[in-house]
């Protein structure tokens, strides 16, 4: 979340769940202008939660059969007589069509369920342009956060929120308490100002994955130019040989685990960034810079992007043995030994490695799907804070050793071979390994008692330059990952 974000009000913040006064809004009619998709789940939701429903339509007869029974569907001005509050389930372009009901309407509550197309689409928000259309009438803004699925689905199955939001409190208690009738978690978003926020949420597509999406698919393309011409322009150049079909299998395998790796490595790196910065300006209340916080902000999209990537790698390397390409090289290597008449290719060294770096791949990969897991918010719910951060910090910083050991397991000499070096560039793996190493080494420095002391004293309140009383405290283990500060 950017710092402009974070002025805005939270969802989940200020939610009406204690506002709702003694009096049950269940058992009272709720009109429903339209009798569209979202006008069905509605009264169908309604009617399940106890309320009496009247439907609006322009024509009862053809659309009284799309609704439950207990639900009475008539002509809109019929509807709008028999109740004080009126959902209207209408786009905004037809808004203008209702102004004959202008008088039935006058002193109601109308609820704008409507959304836009486009964020940010009309100048004024729809629920404005209501209010406008409508001046003796009461308008609230909420539901459109829900879809019709949701709606008939139930709230157990779906978002929970409804965000509200009104110039008048009465009206806004009153849908409130119909939404927490609902099984709905009413949210208060404040005055009629907010209404194009609430207009904007359900057009925005993946807000908190954009920046961690174009990292790796950066990452991606980066890796996978690098791995191209080493793996398929270099023997072209070079020997005339014709490698393209190793680009969808072989040049993606080799790929993917570089952009997990390094991901999972930007997982732990702006901890150590924070670190560095607070020891540096000896506080910890010292903010940290947009771009950090940021960064911050996406640890979780960055981890399960990086576990998304390892998965796919896992996945890609069990198919290897299945290309044709692969038999036909077997075959060739069987016919090569036949006709040089050698009994025994079994190479020690090459059999010990393979098997250390399958064996620490599957831990990794195992580790990786724990992290990814436990950051499911219905499971990091139900974990306290040290299970946590045991899980993310320490056996996070776990996988990223062990992903190491992978990748070296994977290199072993070759770094060594000057055949590796392809136009002169290295072997990707030693580049993956620059960002992990620095991590690594700087989780070390910051375990060295002088260090991790400071740390210690920093995230506890002290200032360099300020003298304040210190006792430390006994426990040695609260900094074993760099991110326990308020900010980090
Ligand atoms: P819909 O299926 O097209 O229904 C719209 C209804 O508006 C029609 O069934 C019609 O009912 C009524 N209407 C009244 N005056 C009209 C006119 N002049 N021309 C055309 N129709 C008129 O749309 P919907 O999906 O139910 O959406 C209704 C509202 O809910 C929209 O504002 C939408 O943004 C909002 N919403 C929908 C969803 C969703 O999941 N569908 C989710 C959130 C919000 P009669 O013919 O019976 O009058």
């Amino acid at each position: 979340m950017s710092r402009g974000d974070m002025a805005k009000p939270l969802l989940g913040h200020r939610s009406m769940e204690g506002d709702s006064s003694s009096t049950p809004a269940a058992g009272r009619t709720i009109g429903v202008l339209g009798s569209g998709d979202f006008a069905r789940s509605l009264a169908i939701r309604l009617v399940c939660s106890g309320f009496k429903v009247v439907v609006g339509s322009r024509n009862p007869k053809r659309k009284a059969n799309l609704f439950p029974s207990a639900a009475e569907v008539t002509f809109q001005a019929e509807a709008v007589k028999k109740t004080d509050v009126v959902f209207v389930a209408v786009f905004r372009e037809h808004y203008s069509t209702l102004c004959d009901l202008a008088d039935v309407l006058a002193g109601k509550i109308l609820v704008d369920v409507s959304n836009n197309t486009e964020i940010n689409h009309h100048k004024e928000s729809n629920a404005e342009y209501l209010a406008s259309l409508f001046p003796a009438c009461t308008v609230v803004k909420g539901f459109n956060v829900l879809s019709a699925w949701t709606l008939q689905s139930g709230a157990r199955d779906g978002n929970k929120q409804v965000l509200l939001c009104s110039n008048n409190q009465e009206a806004k208690r009153t849908v409130a308490e119909i939404a927490q009738v609902m099984g709905f978690t009413p949210v208060d978003m404040g005055c009629m100002s907010s209404a194009c926020e609430i207009e904007n949420i359900p057009l925005r597509l993946l807000p908190a994955w954009k920046i961690p999406i174009f990292l790796s698919l950066g990452l991606f393309l980066c890796f996978f130019t690098y791995n191209l011409i080493r793996q398929v322009i270099h023997p072209y150049v070079r020997e005339q040989k014709n490698k393209l079909y190793k680009i969808p299998i072989e040049v993606v395998n080799t790929t993917l685990p570089c952009v997990a790796y390094v991901m999972l490595s930007l997982v732990y790196l702006p901890g150590v960034v924070a670190a560095c910065s607070q020891l540096y300006y000896g506080t910890k209340y010292r903010r940290f810079p947009d771009w950090l916080d940021q960064w911050l902000q996406h640890r979780k999209q960055i981890g399960l992007l990086s576990f998304f990537c390892a998965a796919l790698h896992a996945v890609y390397s069990l198919c290897l043995p299945m290309r044709r390409s692969h038999r036909y090289q077997l075959i060739e290597m069987a016919v090569k030994q036949a006709v040089e008449k050698k009994m025994n290719i079994w190479v020690e060294e090459e059999v010990w490695r393979m098997e250390i770096y399958l064996s620490v791949g599957i831990i990794a990969l195992g580790l990786l799907s724990l992290l990814a897991i436990t950051s499911l918010p219905s499971i990091a719910n139900s974990l306290n804070w040290r299970e946590f951060s045991f899980i993310q910090s320490t056996l996070g910083f776990i996988a990223l050793v062990i992903s190491t050991l992978h990748t070296l397991t994977y290199g072993w000499s070759r770094a060594f071979d000057e055949n590796q070096y392809k136009f002169y560039l290295p072997p990707t793996y030693t580049l993956t390994l620059l960002v992990p190493c620095t991590v690594i080494i700087a989780k070390v420095i910051f375990i060295l008692p002088c260090i991790q002391q400071r740390l210690l004293r920093i995230r506890r309140g002290w200032e360099k330059g300020r003298y304040v009383k210190f006792v430390l405290p006994s426990a040695t283990g609260e900094f074993s990952s760099g991110e326990t500060s308020s900010n980090v």
